[in-house]
């Protein structure tokens, strides 16, 4: 027996933060949404960002919207458990605090954070579970990228060499869920994390 594996094993199974990244468009907002709705016992943690919020996000809800100066005080005061500007835009970060707060409580807690944030939390939260969402190939990962056709040649290309570079990264993950449909896929998130479906 390999009592080492064994023992990490043991602490991935109780893991009380689960981190959720995965490629652009892959559909981790609407797995977590479906987490939202349906597993109300899994606390998912509500982002700082610094976009404006779009029509029906609820601040406190969804993210909570600030400004870049509170967002920069947030840095400085070291309440960030990780930060990152995603699509060169907006900053996102995790509050360190309501994740500490959940922790102590025992309630098992989710992170929907793109992948230079999630490998922030491996820096400083090793002890986390690691759940890459993949799409169930590559040609429906395409079409939910550039499905519109709206953009020129360039920009198609450049998320397509994004979206190759972030699929690259499901190996640095402990476990891959497969978002074939949201309802399933938010159901062996839950299931990883000890929720199930009780209705
Ligand atoms: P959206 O603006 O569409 O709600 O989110 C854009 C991206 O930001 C998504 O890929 C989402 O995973 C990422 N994101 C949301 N919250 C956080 C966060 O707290 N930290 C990091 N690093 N990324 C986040």
């Amino acid at each position: 027996m390999n009592d080492s594996s064994t023992g990490a094993d043991a602490v991935k199974a109780s893991a009380p933060v689960t981190v959720l990244a995965g490629p652009t468009a892959v559909g981790k907002g609407t797995v977590s949404a479906a987490i939202r709705a349906r597993y109300p016992e899994i606390w998912l943690s509500v982002s700082a960002t610094t976009r404006a919020p779009r029509p029906g996000e609820v601040d406190g809800v969804h993210y909570r919207f600030v400004s870049e100066e509170d967002f920069s005080s947030l840095i400085e005061a070291g309440q960030m458990l990780e930060w990152a500007v995603v699509h060169g835009r907006n900053k996102y970060g995790t509050p360190r605090g309501p994740v500490e707060e959940k922790v102590a409580e025992g309630r098992p807690v989710l992170l929907e954070i793109d992948l230079a944030g999630a490998r922030q939390v491996r820096e400083s939260l090793p002890e986390a579970r690691f759940v890459f969402l993949a799409p169930p190939d590559w040609d429906t990962l395409v079409h939910r990228l550039v499905g519109r056709g709206t953009e020129d040649a360039e920009e198609r290309e450049r998320r397509l060499a994004t979206a190759r570079v972030e699929l690259a990264a499901e190996g640095e993950f402990d476990v891959t869920i497969v978002n074939d449909t949201v309802d399933r896929a938010a159901d062996e998130l839950a299931g990883l994390l000890g929720v199930r479906d009780l209705t």
